[in-house]
């Protein structure tokens, strides 16, 4: 095995050609010497090579994760020093924002305005748990007579976290921060088809100052690594993010260590029109729900549901709108729309619409692969709409994670909330009405996580994400989540000035 501490951890290049581990604090190469080569999905080419983790690897950084959590310092530094720690990684991050931009829309082709937002909620993630961390308090309960109550929270201990392709950065940030704003050791397990920015967060992260082995990077194949770590008897917690069937795998094998599990799986989100919506906002907030990100968003609102009586005038404004998205060079400011991440998951998406409309789905716009000009070797998918779907096509029921939208007719509040909630998903969802009553008397009826109301953003640091029913369980982003790694411990104590004698010998 060979390490590479001769090499500093500070202000290293992001953009370059080859990437490696991070275990006990040292950028390592792989024990088998093993590499993988990452792909700009743009444009097709090779980006760079990286160390590609296997057992071996993931058996160190456990090791390691241990050792940093049962011995080390981080988890019993006082609360301040790691929320200054944090903030510092948030410092770094936005010192080098450009930086982390440029990097993460070469690793996933995603376009300049959405890796943007999404660097900047990273770095906002981790201000966000220095603060909340620093007032995580337990709890005082009322107890008889000369009985004392309080509860302290214990960091849960080594936690692994196993995170997707679509928002590489950001994922990693909101498992990341939490976890070691109370004090865990974590090893991340980012997606091979993505993995740079998590690397260097975790460089950022010993940068900073967090000690060696509480922030271990391990990037491998999901079979191999992943397994590994969610198996494994000295992990406490897994913390996962990707689709609904790798999901209930993961919570099947943690069962036989007991782990502590957070599922943030897919979605299937409906998007509900009411006709007294404003249509403007309704149809733009639309746009923004499904095309975003190329549309590979756990809550895309890949359903909409519009009142009969105003349906005509949603779908003009909306095809009008859809056929103005620009694709093309992810890095300009004009580009709405990005690549999809690999020739895989373009056939997948392809397939989906093929297949609706071999059952009748009508295409309004879009329907096929995109030949974007410049960027021929990329994957690129055109933004679509589909009409005349019915509720049991796999269009409709299954997650595309693309730029596809199925759109439907409603008659009243009642029917749009039955086929909004006529799904196994429950992530997010959205209400387009500017009628107050009706809105809050629809969220409450939706089956999700998330309801936006007259919004086309979901998360916000600070806000609750995640699902019901098969889009899992668990919520991040918010004060709760550092609930999620730690183990709550309650104090029982009596004070009185006669000792007790429970049995009375
Ligand atoms: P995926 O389930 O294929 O992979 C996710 C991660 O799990 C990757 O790192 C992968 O290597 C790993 N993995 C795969 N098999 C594993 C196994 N057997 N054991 C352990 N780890 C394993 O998902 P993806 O394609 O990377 O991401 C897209 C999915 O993620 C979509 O379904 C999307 O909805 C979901 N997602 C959900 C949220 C949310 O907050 N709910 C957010 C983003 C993405």
């Amino acid at each position: 095995m060979s390490t590479m501490k001769e090499q500093p951890i500070e202000q290293l290049d992001m953009k370059r050609s080859s990437y490696h581990l991070i275990i006990d604090g040292e950028r390592r190469e792989s024990v088998s010497g093993e590499t993988f080569t990452t792909v700009n999905p743009a444009t097709g080419e090779e980006i760079a090579r990286v160390s590609k983790g296997t057992i071996e690897d993931a058996e160190l950084a456990v090791e390691a994760a241990r050792q940093a959590f049962d011995h080390g310092k981080w988890r019993h530094f006082p609360v301040n020093k790691r929320s200054r720690i944090l903030n510092k990684i948030a410092g770094i991050m936005r010192a080098r924002f450009n930086e982390l931009v440029e990097l993460e829309i070469l690793d996933t082709g995603k376009s300049l305005a959405a890796a943007q937002g999404q660097v900047m909620q990273a770095i906002e993630d981790f201000e966000f748990y220095a603060g909340a961390v620093v007032s995580h308090r337990g709890s005082v309960n009322a107890m008889p007579g000369a009985f004392q109550n309080h509860t302290e929270h214990e960091p849960i201990g080594v936690c692994a976290q196993i995170i997707p392709w679509n928002y590489p950065l950001m994922m990693a940030a909101w498992k990341v921060a939490p976890a070691i704003a109370v004090g865990c050791s974590i090893i991340v397990k980012p997606a091979s088809l993505t993995p740079l920015t998590a690397i260097v967060l975790g460089e950022i992260c010993l940068e900073a100052g967090v000690p060696a082995g509480v922030v271990n990077i391990v990037p491998g194949s999901g079979q191999d690594v992943g397994n590994y770590l969610v198996e494994h008897k000295k992990v406490n917690k897994v913390a996962f993010t990707g689709s609904t069937p790798v999901g209930r795998k993961i919570m099947e094998k943690a069962s036989s260590t007991l782990k502590r599990v957070t599922l943030e799986l897919g979605g299937k989100s409906p998007s509900l029109v009411f006709a007294d919506a404003d249509l403007e906002a309704a149809v733009d907030g639309s746009l923004f729900g499904i095309f975003y990100n190329s549309g590979q968003s756990c809550e895309a609102r890949s359903r909409i549901y519009v009142q009969d009586n105003i349906y005509d005038d949603f779908m003009r404004m909306f095809i009008e709108k859809t056929r103005k998205l620009k694709l093309g060079n992810p890095f300009l400011k004009e580009t709405h729309v990005g690549a999809i991440i690999n020739e895989d998951q373009l056939n997948v998406i392809d397939g989906f619409v093929q297949s609706a409309v071999r059952e009748g789905a009508t295409v309004e716009t879009g329907g096929q692969k995109a030949v974007v000009s410049g960027y021929e070797n990329g994957y690129w998918y055109e933004p679509t709409i589909l009409t005349n779907v019915t509720q049991d096509m796999e269009a409709v029921k299954e997650e595309i994670f693309g730029p596809v939208v199925t759109v439907m007719k409603f008659k009243d509040e009642k029917e749009a909330v039955r086929l909004a909630n006529d799904s196994e998903y429950g992530l997010g969802s959205a209400i387009w009405t500017k009628d107050h009553a009706r809105a809050t008397r629809v969220s409450k009826q939706i089956e999700a996580g998330i309801v936006m109301v007259n919004c086309p953003f979901s998360a916000f640091p600070g806000t609750p994400f995640g699902g019901y029913k098969q889009s899992g369980f668990g919520r991040e982003l918010c004060v709760e989540t550092l609930d999620l790694y730690c183990e709550t411990k309650s104090i029982v104590a009596y004070y009185g000035s006669k000792p007790l004698n429970p049995l009375g010998i």
